[in-house]
């Protein structure tokens, strides 16, 4: 199981795919995940042909992606969808079924479209969340490693620490990687939500996209060599 981060507003560091590969950065998020020779997209960013770019500098051509999760109706994780559809991308694409009509009747012109209400199936190697939250309604996906789940979020509006939790349903977290939304929160926050993610069991954070420089600063002293500091092009690979 490998995730690639393709869209984000972090830079390249750990896990970068290799020298000459100049990935740029946007606001927004977006990662391929590669499981049981299935390709599936966790949203597109905000930035269509930047995604598109840094896709095919990875390696991944948009038509080879099978499934496509979007986690929320923001633009910085929608806002890829109509360049990577006119590159050729066909994917099922898994949506909460409270997105706007207008985003869902423009996907249903070219692509199989499920609406998600509870927990859904993505295949046979994972499933998301269902709709979460009351405000932003969000879903996050958990993704079978071999070794526990991998846990990826867009924003986690609905709260990290509870999308982990309902994401991952009982199982192992073998990791949690994207936005942990923690951008305004103050360290006491951040220190409360580290305790409860290390107290569900999970051995490995990449946080990234909307979580912010203290709180990453804060989850590297707390998880220690169990933390990925990632950005665009970064690969996080897990058994299984
Ligand atoms: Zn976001
Ligand atoms: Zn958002």
């Amino acid at each position: 199981m490998r995730i690639t981060i393709v869209s984000d507003n972090n830079g390249q560091n750990a896990g970068s795919p290799g020298p000459g590969q100049e990935l740029e950065t946007s606001w927004g998020f977006s990662c391929v995940v590669e499981v049981s020779g299935h390709r599936i997209l966790f949203d597109t960013g905000s930035d269509g042909p930047m995604l598109v770019r840094n896709m095919r500098a990875v390696g991944v051509e948009p038509e080879s992606i099978d499934m496509l999760v979007l986690s929320h109706e923001h633009w910085d994780h929608v806002g890829g969808i109509d360049e990577l559809l006119a590159s050729g991308a066909r994917p099922t694409v898994y949506v909460p079924g409270s997105f706007s009509a207008g985003l869902r009747e423009r996907l249903a012109r070219d692509v199989p479209v499920v609406e998600v209400t509870g927990r859904t199936a993505v295949g046979s190697f994972a499933s998301t969340t269902g709709e979460m939250g009351t405000e932003i309604i969000e879903q996050g996906l958990a993704v079978e490693t071999g070794d526990g789940v991998a846990v990826v979020t867009g924003c986690a509006h609905p709260g990290i620490v509870e999308m982990v939790r309902v994401a991952a349903d009982g199982r192992p977290i073998a990791l949690v990687v994207g936005g942990f939304h923690l951008k305004d929160a103050d360290e006491r926050a951040i220190d409360q939500t580290i305790s409860a993610l290390d107290a569900l069991g999970v051995r490995r954070v990449a946080p990234t996209h909307c979580t912010g420089e203290l709180a990453r600063v804060r989850f590297a002293a707390a998880f220690g060599d169990r933390y990925s500091g990632v950005g665009v092009g970064s690969i996080l690979e897990l058994g299984g």
